[in-house]
Protein backbone atom coordinates (compact mmCIF):
# COMPACT_ATOMS: atom_id res chain seq x y z
CA UNK A 1 0.00 0.00 0.00
CA UNK A 2 1.57 3.53 -1.20
CA UNK A 3 -0.05 5.71 1.48
CA UNK A 4 1.55 9.00 -0.06
CA UNK A 5 -0.42 8.29 -3.31
CA UNK A 6 -3.58 7.54 -1.12
CA UNK A 7 -3.02 10.40 0.43
CA UNK A 8 -2.65 12.55 -2.53
CA UNK A 9 -5.45 10.74 -4.60
CA UNK A 10 -7.88 11.33 -2.55
CA UNK A 11 -6.50 15.31 -1.84
CA UNK A 12 -7.01 15.28 -6.03
CA UNK A 13 -10.40 14.07 -5.77
CA UNK A 14 -11.50 16.61 -3.10
CA UNK A 15 -10.26 19.28 -5.51
CA UNK A 16 -12.97 18.31 -8.06
CA UNK A 17 -15.88 17.36 -5.42
CA UNK A 18 -19.08 19.54 -6.62
CA UNK A 19 -20.72 19.67 -3.21
CA UNK A 20 -18.39 21.38 -0.80
CA UNK A 21 -20.78 22.11 2.32
CA UNK A 22 -20.83 25.86 3.86
CA UNK A 23 -18.13 27.65 5.81
CA UNK A 24 -19.50 28.73 9.30
CA UNK A 25 -20.23 32.25 8.80
CA UNK A 26 -21.22 33.15 12.16
CA UNK A 27 -18.06 35.29 12.38
CA UNK A 28 -16.40 36.87 9.84
CA UNK A 29 -12.61 35.13 10.51
CA UNK A 30 -14.56 32.02 9.74
CA UNK A 31 -17.10 33.39 6.81
CA UNK A 32 -13.94 34.89 4.53
CA UNK A 33 -12.14 31.85 4.56
CA UNK A 34 -11.77 30.16 0.86
CA UNK A 35 -14.07 27.16 0.95
CA UNK A 36 -12.06 25.80 -1.79
CA UNK A 37 -9.53 25.06 1.06
CA UNK A 38 -8.43 21.35 1.35
CA UNK A 39 -5.72 19.74 3.62
CA UNK A 40 -5.24 16.46 4.42
CA UNK A 41 -2.12 15.12 6.96
CA UNK A 42 -1.79 11.13 7.71
CA UNK A 43 0.97 10.60 10.33
CA UNK A 44 1.65 7.05 10.80
CA UNK A 45 3.00 5.63 13.97
CA UNK A 46 6.36 5.29 13.23
CA UNK A 47 6.90 9.44 12.26
CA UNK A 48 6.43 8.73 8.65
CA UNK A 49 4.22 11.84 7.24
CA UNK A 50 2.13 12.34 4.56
CA UNK A 51 0.60 15.72 3.21
CA UNK A 52 -1.67 16.87 0.49
CA UNK A 53 -3.25 19.89 -0.53
CA UNK A 54 -2.89 22.80 1.69
CA UNK A 55 -1.77 20.55 4.70
CA UNK A 56 0.48 23.29 5.97
CA UNK A 57 -1.91 26.22 5.99
CA UNK A 58 -3.32 27.32 9.30
CA UNK A 59 -6.77 27.28 9.84
CA UNK A 60 -9.30 27.75 13.34
CA UNK A 61 -9.44 24.32 15.07
CA UNK A 62 -12.47 25.19 16.94
CA UNK A 63 -13.78 22.49 18.60
CA UNK A 64 -10.97 20.21 18.06
CA UNK A 65 -9.65 21.97 20.70
CA UNK A 66 -11.63 20.45 23.18
CA UNK A 67 -9.56 17.37 22.87
CA UNK A 68 -6.23 19.26 24.01
CA UNK A 69 -8.13 21.20 26.86
CA UNK A 70 -9.78 17.93 27.74
CA UNK A 71 -6.21 16.24 28.09
CA UNK A 72 -4.99 19.03 30.17
CA UNK A 73 -7.65 19.29 32.89
CA UNK A 74 -7.24 15.33 33.15
CA UNK A 75 -3.94 15.87 33.74
CA UNK A 76 -5.05 18.32 36.80
CA UNK A 77 -7.91 17.10 38.57
CA UNK A 78 -7.35 13.62 37.40
CA UNK A 79 -11.27 11.86 37.18
CA UNK A 80 -12.45 13.86 39.69
CA UNK A 81 -13.65 15.84 36.13
CA UNK A 82 -16.34 13.18 35.99
CA UNK A 83 -18.48 14.22 39.15
CA UNK A 84 -19.10 18.19 36.59
CA UNK A 85 -19.29 16.60 33.04
CA UNK A 86 -20.76 13.30 31.92
CA UNK A 87 -19.40 10.72 29.03
CA UNK A 88 -22.60 10.11 27.15
CA UNK A 89 -23.55 11.44 23.63
CA UNK A 90 -25.92 14.11 23.33
CA UNK A 91 -28.02 13.43 20.24
CA UNK A 92 -28.04 17.33 20.08
CA UNK A 93 -26.94 19.63 18.49
CA UNK A 94 -22.97 20.99 19.59
CA UNK A 95 -24.30 24.21 20.95
CA UNK A 96 -27.65 23.20 22.92
CA UNK A 97 -29.05 23.78 25.82
CA UNK A 98 -32.09 21.76 26.50
CA UNK A 99 -30.28 18.72 28.23
CA UNK A 100 -28.88 21.63 30.50
CA UNK A 101 -32.55 21.38 32.48
CA UNK A 102 -33.46 17.71 33.11
CA UNK A 103 -29.29 16.82 33.86
CA UNK A 104 -29.22 19.62 36.49
CA UNK A 105 -26.17 21.91 34.60
CA UNK A 106 -24.23 18.42 34.37
CA UNK A 107 -23.28 18.75 30.84
CA UNK A 108 -23.67 15.35 28.65
CA UNK A 109 -20.12 15.03 27.30
CA UNK A 110 -16.98 17.53 27.33
CA UNK A 111 -16.95 17.52 23.38
CA UNK A 112 -20.17 19.64 23.25
CA UNK A 113 -20.20 23.36 24.13
CA UNK A 114 -21.64 23.02 27.58
CA UNK A 115 -19.18 20.60 28.08
CA UNK A 116 -16.10 22.60 26.84
CA UNK A 117 -16.93 25.40 28.99
CA UNK A 118 -16.89 23.17 32.06
CA UNK A 119 -13.62 21.55 31.00
CA UNK A 120 -12.74 25.20 30.87
CA UNK A 121 -14.02 26.12 34.23
CA UNK A 122 -12.14 23.13 35.79
CA UNK A 123 -8.82 24.50 34.52
CA UNK A 124 -9.25 27.90 36.24
CA UNK A 125 -9.38 25.93 39.32
CA UNK A 126 -5.76 25.22 38.91
CA UNK A 127 -4.29 28.36 37.14
CA UNK A 128 -5.09 32.08 36.61
CA UNK A 129 -6.88 32.85 33.12
CA UNK A 130 -3.61 33.71 31.39
CA UNK A 131 -2.10 30.69 32.97
CA UNK A 132 -4.43 28.81 31.52
CA UNK A 133 -4.00 29.62 27.83
CA UNK A 134 -0.44 29.66 28.38
CA UNK A 135 -0.52 25.89 29.52
CA UNK A 136 -2.71 25.14 26.71
CA UNK A 137 -0.51 26.52 24.44
CA UNK A 138 2.36 24.98 26.03
CA UNK A 139 0.60 21.66 26.01
CA UNK A 140 -0.22 21.49 21.76
CA UNK A 141 3.02 22.86 20.93
CA UNK A 142 4.63 20.30 23.04
CA UNK A 143 2.52 17.36 21.73
CA UNK A 144 3.18 18.69 17.91
CA UNK A 145 6.65 19.22 18.42
CA UNK A 146 6.29 22.74 17.19
CA UNK A 147 6.98 26.05 18.74
CA UNK A 148 4.97 27.83 15.53
CA UNK A 149 1.61 27.06 16.81
CA UNK A 150 -0.65 30.52 18.09
CA UNK A 151 -4.05 31.58 18.92
CA UNK A 152 -5.52 33.97 16.42
CA UNK A 153 -6.92 37.28 18.70
CA UNK A 154 -9.30 37.92 15.99
CA UNK A 155 -11.42 34.69 16.16
CA UNK A 156 -11.36 34.91 20.02
CA UNK A 157 -12.51 38.38 20.40
CA UNK A 158 -14.67 37.69 17.29
CA UNK A 159 -16.10 34.61 19.30
CA UNK A 160 -16.44 37.10 22.40
CA UNK A 161 -18.67 39.86 20.94
CA UNK A 162 -20.84 37.42 18.87
CA UNK A 163 -20.87 34.47 21.69
CA UNK A 164 -24.63 35.16 23.12
CA UNK A 165 -25.46 31.56 23.28
CA UNK A 166 -22.17 30.36 25.24
CA UNK A 167 -22.66 32.99 27.64
CA UNK A 168 -26.39 31.11 27.74
CA UNK A 169 -24.77 27.73 28.46
CA UNK A 170 -22.05 29.34 30.85
CA UNK A 171 -24.93 31.37 32.92
CA UNK A 172 -26.99 28.45 33.60
CA UNK A 173 -24.50 26.00 34.37
CA UNK A 174 -23.80 28.50 36.76
CA UNK A 175 -27.07 28.65 38.01
CA UNK A 176 -26.85 24.91 39.03
CA UNK A 177 -23.16 25.74 40.76
CA UNK A 178 -21.61 23.38 38.02
CA UNK A 179 -19.23 26.57 37.00
CA UNK A 180 -17.17 28.12 39.67
CA UNK A 181 -16.15 31.44 38.39
CA UNK A 182 -17.52 34.39 36.20
CA UNK A 183 -18.81 32.92 32.81
CA UNK A 184 -17.11 35.76 31.69
CA UNK A 185 -13.79 34.73 32.48
CA UNK A 186 -14.10 31.38 31.66
CA UNK A 187 -15.85 32.19 28.52
CA UNK A 188 -12.01 34.13 27.96
CA UNK A 189 -10.72 31.04 27.97
CA UNK A 190 -13.09 28.74 26.21
CA UNK A 191 -13.25 31.29 23.27
CA UNK A 192 -9.06 31.62 23.10
CA UNK A 193 -8.70 28.11 23.18
CA UNK A 194 -11.31 27.95 20.46
CA UNK A 195 -9.29 30.35 18.26
CA UNK A 196 -5.90 28.02 18.07
CA UNK A 197 -4.82 28.34 14.94
CA UNK A 198 -2.82 25.23 13.30
CA UNK A 199 -2.20 23.22 10.22
CA UNK A 200 -3.28 19.91 9.45
CA UNK A 201 0.46 18.98 9.72
CA UNK A 202 0.44 20.24 13.51
CA UNK A 203 -2.99 18.79 14.45
CA UNK A 204 -1.85 15.48 12.96
CA UNK A 205 1.34 15.73 14.89
CA UNK A 206 -0.10 16.74 17.94
CA UNK A 207 -2.83 14.16 18.12
CA UNK A 208 -0.31 11.44 17.90
CA UNK A 209 -0.07 10.82 21.62
CA UNK A 210 -3.69 9.50 21.29
CA UNK A 211 -2.79 6.92 18.14
CA UNK A 212 0.05 5.93 20.63
CA UNK A 213 -1.31 4.39 23.75
CA UNK A 214 -0.15 8.27 25.45
CA UNK A 215 3.21 8.49 24.63
CA UNK A 216 4.44 11.27 22.61
CA UNK A 217 6.56 9.39 20.17
CA UNK A 218 9.31 12.10 19.84
CA UNK A 219 9.88 12.39 23.75
CA UNK A 220 8.73 9.12 24.57
CA UNK A 221 7.60 10.21 27.50
CA UNK A 222 4.02 9.42 28.61
CA UNK A 223 1.02 12.74 27.78
CA UNK A 224 -1.80 10.72 29.40
CA UNK A 225 -1.80 7.02 30.93
CA UNK A 226 -2.53 4.29 28.11
CA UNK A 227 -5.81 4.00 30.05
CA UNK A 228 -6.51 7.70 30.07
CA UNK A 229 -5.73 7.79 25.81
CA UNK A 230 -8.13 5.25 25.11
CA UNK A 231 -10.93 6.78 27.06
CA UNK A 232 -10.42 9.71 25.24
CA UNK A 233 -10.35 7.97 22.01
CA UNK A 234 -13.55 6.58 23.05
CA UNK A 235 -14.94 9.52 23.83
CA UNK A 236 -14.00 11.09 20.45
CA UNK A 237 -15.67 8.21 18.73
CA UNK A 238 -19.02 8.27 20.69
CA UNK A 239 -19.39 11.92 21.28
CA UNK A 240 -17.02 13.69 18.94
CA UNK A 241 -19.03 15.03 15.77
CA UNK A 242 -22.09 16.11 18.29
CA UNK A 243 -25.45 15.01 16.50
CA UNK A 244 -23.40 13.09 13.26
CA UNK A 245 -21.12 10.98 15.90
CA UNK A 246 -23.17 8.00 14.32
CA UNK A 247 -22.79 8.85 11.11
CA UNK A 248 -19.00 9.42 11.57
CA UNK A 249 -18.60 5.90 13.25
CA UNK A 250 -20.98 4.39 11.00
CA UNK A 251 -19.17 5.93 7.57
CA UNK A 252 -15.38 6.06 8.98
CA UNK A 253 -14.93 4.38 12.40
CA UNK A 254 -12.55 5.97 13.80
CA UNK A 255 -12.33 8.13 16.94
CA UNK A 256 -12.75 11.82 15.32
CA UNK A 257 -13.26 15.13 16.47
CA UNK A 258 -14.66 17.92 14.65
CA UNK A 259 -14.41 21.67 14.74
CA UNK A 260 -16.81 24.50 12.84
CA UNK A 261 -13.60 25.67 10.94
CA UNK A 262 -13.84 22.54 9.19
CA UNK A 263 -10.77 20.55 10.90
CA UNK A 264 -11.21 17.19 11.88
CA UNK A 265 -8.84 15.43 14.36
CA UNK A 266 -8.90 11.33 13.63
CA UNK A 267 -7.25 8.44 15.11
CA UNK A 268 -6.39 5.22 14.06
CA UNK A 269 -4.91 3.94 17.06
CA UNK A 270 -1.39 2.07 16.90
CA UNK A 271 -1.13 3.24 13.32
CA UNK A 272 -1.64 6.54 12.56
CA UNK A 273 -3.11 10.25 13.55
CA UNK A 274 -4.96 12.28 10.95
CA UNK A 275 -5.53 15.98 10.28
CA UNK A 276 -8.51 17.01 7.30
CA UNK A 277 -9.25 20.41 6.91
CA UNK A 278 -12.32 21.94 4.62
CA UNK A 279 -14.56 24.71 5.37
CA UNK A 280 -17.80 23.53 4.29
CA UNK A 281 -19.67 21.83 6.92
CA UNK A 282 -22.51 19.89 6.61
CA UNK A 283 -26.40 20.34 8.35
CA UNK A 284 -24.62 19.03 11.85
CA UNK A 285 -21.54 21.32 11.58
CA UNK A 286 -19.13 19.38 10.88
CA UNK A 287 -16.22 19.30 7.71
CA UNK A 288 -18.48 18.05 4.97
CA UNK A 289 -15.13 16.64 2.54
CA UNK A 290 -13.52 15.98 5.16
CA UNK A 291 -15.52 13.32 6.30
CA UNK A 292 -16.09 12.05 2.87
CA UNK A 293 -12.01 12.21 2.88
CA UNK A 294 -11.10 9.84 6.15
CA UNK A 295 -14.22 7.79 4.59
CA UNK A 296 -12.13 6.96 1.46
CA UNK A 297 -9.12 7.21 3.12
CA UNK A 298 -10.10 4.05 5.87
CA UNK A 299 -11.90 2.28 2.77
CA UNK A 300 -8.46 1.96 1.08
CA UNK A 301 -6.23 1.33 4.25
CA UNK A 302 -9.33 -0.61 6.18
CA UNK A 303 -7.99 1.26 9.38
CA UNK A 304 -11.46 1.46 10.81
CA UNK A 305 -11.33 0.17 14.26
CA UNK A 306 -14.26 -1.72 13.51
CA UNK A 307 -12.14 -3.82 10.77
CA UNK A 308 -10.71 -7.21 11.97
CA UNK A 309 -6.93 -7.08 12.37
N1 LIG B 1 -16.33 28.55 18.82
C1 LIG B 1 -17.41 27.68 18.47
C2 LIG B 1 -18.56 27.89 19.43
O1 LIG B 1 -18.33 27.91 20.60
C3 LIG B 1 -16.94 26.26 18.49
C4 LIG B 1 -17.99 25.29 18.06
C5 LIG B 1 -17.49 24.18 17.19
O2 LIG B 1 -16.38 24.15 16.69
N2 LIG B 1 -18.39 23.26 16.92
O3 LIG B 1 -19.68 28.05 19.03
Amino acid sequence: MDLSAIVADIAAEMADAPDRGRPADYIPPLAAVDPNRFGMAVIEADGTCHLAGDAEESFSIQSVSKVFALTLALGAVGDQLWKRVGREPSGSAFNSIVQLESEHGIPRNPFINAGAIVVADILLGRYEPREALGELLRFVRAAAGEDGIFIDENVAKAEQDTGFRNLALASYMRAFGNLHHDPHVTLGVYFHQCALAMSCRQLALAGRYLAAGGVNPTTGRNVVSAQRARRINALMLTCGHYDGSGEFAFRVGLPGKSGVGGGILAIAPGIASIAVWSPGLNERGNSQLGTVALERLVQRTGWSVFEPR
